[in-house]
């Protein structure tokens, strides 16, 4: 397809997960997550307090600034009963350099009232965490999930934009919170939400997501379009007509430039916008629609086209069926390939 930068809306329908059983997905992410994880401090520990300390400072501000800041304050720091002991000019202090010092200021709150009201543990359940100074509904998850293992989802900016993708349309907060919590596995939940962050951060980035290597390519119904607000009023039409050539257990598929900004290096069915109508008329299959930003495609799938003679020959290799599962191909490739039952 052409590069796209993102997908209309159809409904406010959030759709199953796409590509079979949500257990292989949760696997997939997490064997991905464990091999590929960036090695960050806070990732060594199942402490509350350095968890807590890193969620907070990690808040709109990018890992790289909060590493240094992060050793420094623990060291000054190394336990919620320092924390709390210390005056809050000294907490600010050890904060310096990192901005939005509100958030110091909780931070010392907050380990003021633990070790106050729970004689300095931190309660073990997201609801209760919610409760604390400066805790909101993310970081109650993401302290529950990973310190103690409350099967308790995250979203955040990252997750938000995966969720999204993955279901192919925009979701709104509630309905992203419900998904992340459908998709997170009873075991595990703190390596999952981190790995779903991880991924929104790393791979599945806001403007060149690298689909060609997201683990969870398979499941995503957007594989790179980027959904946005219901367009359908703005939509023009455009006609594309591909090729599905087969030969001895072999299709015929083009690769995508490395270069696109979308959808790079993923593979398609060869395609023209435009052919002469008789011979198309010819070796006309079926016809699919897809939309793509503000274009409503309507593509005409050509069968056997190249045996036609005074046909423009498509461009592409042959590739195995039985290797087309490994590929990174494109949705409405699958989507043809699918009906056709060659995948
Ligand atoms: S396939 Fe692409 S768009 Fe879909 S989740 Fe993976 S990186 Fe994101």
């Amino acid at each position: 397809m052409p590069a796209a930068k993102s997908m209309a809306v159809k409904s406010q329908h959030v759709p199953p997960i796409a590509g079979g059983s949500i257990g292989h997905c949760r696997r997939a992410l997490l064997v991905w997550y464990e091999a590929n994880s960036r090695d960050l401090p806070w990732r060594r520990t199942s402490d509350p307090y350095a968890i807590w300390l890193s969620e907070i400072m990690l808040q709109q501000t990018r890992v790289n600034a909060v590493l240094e800041h992060y050793k420094i304050f623990l060291e000054r720091f190394p336990d919620i009963s320092a924390l709390a002991a210390a005056s809050q000019d000294d907490a600010l202090a050890a904060w310096s350099g990192l901005g939005y010092y509100r958030r110091a200021r909780m931070l010392h709150q907050c380990a003021r009232e633990i070790v106050g009201h729970y004689s300095g543990y931190f309660p073990q359940t997201s609801e209760a965490l919610r409760e604390l100074p400066g805790i909101g509904r993310y970081t109650a998850a993401a302290i529950a999930s990973i310190a103690f293992g409350e099967p308790a989802a995250v979203v955040d900016g990252n997750v938000e934009r995966v969720l999204q993708r993955l279901a192919g349309r925009v979701l709104t907060a509630k309905q992203s919170w419900q998904r992340a919590q459908e998709l997170l596995p009873p075991s595990h939940p703190g390596d999952f939400n981190q790995a779903m962050m991880e991924l929104g951060a790393t791979v599945c980035r806001p403007r060149e997501p690298r689909c060609i290597i997201c683990p969870i390519r398979q499941w995503c119904r957007a594989q790179g379009e980027i959904p946005r607000p219901n367009t359908a009023a703005r939509l023009t039409k455009k006609q594309i007509w591909c090729a599905l050539d087969r030969r001895d257990g072999q299709v015929r598929m083009v690769r995508r430039p490395k270069t696109a900004s979308l959808m790079a290096g993923m593979w398609e069915l060869p395609q023209w916008t435009e052919l002469p109508h008789a011979l198309a008329q010819e070796a006309h299959w079926r016809t699919f629609r897809h939309s793509i930003t503000v274009t409503d495609y309507t593509i005409h799938v050509l069968r056997n086209w190249a045996h036609k003679g005074s046909a423009p020959r498509p461009r592409g290799n042959w590739i195995a069926i039985d290797q087309i599962p490994t590929l990174p191909i494109t949705g409405l490739t699958r989507k043809i390939l699918k009906a056709d039952g060659i995948i």
